[in-house]
């Protein structure tokens, strides 16, 4: 059956790292690579962490009805998944790993159903969100204190999630990851 594993977690959680160990673990799963309308960041590459697009193109694409799903995650930023890319991965026989914000997971979940495994990554607390967030030395104050405000709100939606991995100790939070898909997979 064709699958999708929904990873969603306030920025800054760890959600990445545990996304890339899973990958390096799980040779049929493949990363969708979102669309987004943001500048890449650091060592990004185009077609790898994200498709970057002008806002223009953005929009013309939500015109054309290109996406599954998207959002404006931050005021003027768009992401989204873009129809071909779950095709692409589907085409290959591989399961489908999103790295996508809360809402864009509960609605990933809502559309996928039951090919649907969606699991909430959640932080110690908001503080060592903060902290993690400034020691990572990739965004400016004010990006860091937007995402620290709207952790509060993400963390609240964590119950919509079919599971819920506490990161405070990252090689635990993996082996719970690989747990609960090595038990979907098998389904
Ligand atoms: P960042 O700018 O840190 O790469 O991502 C910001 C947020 O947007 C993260 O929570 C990330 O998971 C989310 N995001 C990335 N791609 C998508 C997508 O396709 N759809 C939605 N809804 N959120 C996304």
């Amino acid at each position: 059956m064709e699958k999708v594993i929904i990873f969603s977690a306030p920025s800054g959680s760890g959600k990445t790292t545990i996304v890339h160990e899973l990958l390096k673990r799980y040779p049929q799963f493949e990363f969708s690579i979102s669309a987004t309308s943001r500048a890449p960041r650091g060592a990004e590459q185009d077609g790898v962490d994200y498709y970057f697009l002008t806002e223009e193109e953005f929009l013309r694409r939500i015109e054309a009805d290109a996406f599954v799903e998207w959002e404006a995650v931050y005021a003027g930023t768009h992401y989204g998944t873009l129809r071909s890319e779950v095709d692409r991965i589907w085409s290959k026989g591989n399961v489908i790993i999103f790295d996508v914000d809360v809402v864009g997971g509960v609605n990933l979940k809502k559309i996928f159903g039951n090919k649907a495994c969606s699991v909430f990554i959640m932080p110690p607390s908001v503080e060592e969100l903060e902290r993690r967030l400034i020691g990572r030395g990739t965004d400016a104050p004010e990006v860091i204190a937007k995402r620290v405000a709207k952790a509060g709100q993400e963390i609240e939606r964590a119950p919509e999630f079919d599971h819920v991995v506490v990161n405070d100790d990252l090689q635990r939070a993996i082996a719970d990851t690989c747990a609960i898909i090595d038990n979907f997979i098998a389904q």
